[in-house]
C-alpha cells in the first residue's frame, strides 16, 4: 500500500520499508547497500509506473481469445549522475524499451545549486513523452528542478519524479517550480542539515552505491 497525498506518493510497503531500513544503516557495506537500493529502487519503479498509459489489444490463449492491453506511452528515463544509475538499472529491468537520457548535474557544495554539466537530450520529444526523472536523493530539490526544467524546456508535460528519500525542503522547491510533477518515495524525512544533506537519510547515495 502507499499513501498518496497530493502528487506525493510514499511507499510504505513492508518489504521496500525493509530494505530501506538495511539501506539506511551506516554499517552496511557497499555491495549490500548496492542490492538492496536495487531491490528498492524495482519497487519504487513499478510503484510509479502505475499510471502508465494502455492500449486494448486482443490476444489468443491457447484456449481461445481474451483481452489484453500493450503501454502506450513514450518512456523516457532520466537518471541523475551518478547516484540515479542505481533507478535507471532497476527501471530498464522493468522497462527494457525505454530511452535514456543521462543528466549530470553537480552540486556545488558552497552554494549548493546545481550546474549542468552532461545532458545529451534531443531538440524535440514527442507529445506523448513520460519522463522519470531518477535522483535518490531529493535533498535541497536543486538537482531535481534542474533535471525536470530539461524537460519542460523541451515542452514535456508529463514527468515524474522518483527518489529513495526525500525532504520536505525538497518537495516543497520541486512543487513551487513544478506543481504537476508526481513524486514517488519511500519516506519524507525530517529536516536537511547545514550542509544540505538529509537527515537522518542515508548518508552520501553515490559514495555508498559506488563505496567511494
Ligand atoms: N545527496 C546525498 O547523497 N545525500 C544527501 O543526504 C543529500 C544529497
Amino acid at each position: 500500500m502507499s499513501a498518496i497525498k497530493t502528487n506525493v506518493q510514499v511507499c510504505d510497503h513492508p518489504l521496500i520499508q525493509q530494505l530501506f531500513t538495511r539501506v539506511r544503516d551506516y554499517q552496511t557495506p557497499s555491495s549490500e547497500f548496492r542490492a538492496r537500493a536495487r531491490q528498492m529502487s524495482h519497487y519504487l519503479v513499478y510503484e510509479a509506473m502505475r499510471t502508465l498509459s494502455t492500449r486494448p489489444v486482443g490476444v489468443e490463449t491457447p484456449l481461445g481469445p481474451a483481452k489484453g492491453i500493450v503501454l502506450s506511452d513514450y518512456v523516457i528515463l532520466a537518471p541523475v549522475l551518478r547516484a540515479g544509475l542505481i533507478l535507471s538499472e532497476a527501471a530498464q529491468d522493468l522497462f527494457p524499451n525505454a530511452r535514456v537520457y543521462h543528466v549530470g548535474l553537480k552540486r556545488d557544495e558552497a552554494t549548493l545549486q546545481a550546474m549542468t554539466y552532461y545532458s545529451k537530450l534531443p531538440d524535440a520529444l514527442p507529445a506523448e513523452s513520460r519522463v522519470f526523472v531518477l535522483d535518490p536523493m531529493l535533498a535541497t530539490g536543486g538537482s531535481a528542478d534542474a533535471a525536470i526544467s530539461l524537460f519542460t524546456d523541451l515542452g514535456v508535460r508529463d514527468i515524474h519524479l522518483v527518489c529513495i528519500v526525500a525532504a520536505p525542503e525538497g518537495i516543497k522547491r520541486v512543487h513551487a517550480r513544478h506543481p504537476e510533477v508526481q513524486i514517488t518515495t519511500a519516506a519524507i524525512d525530517d529536516h536537511l542539515n547545514e550542509h544540505g544533506y538529509i537527515v537522518p537519510g542515508l548518508g552520501d547515495a553515490g559514495d555508498r552505491i559506488f563505496g567511494t
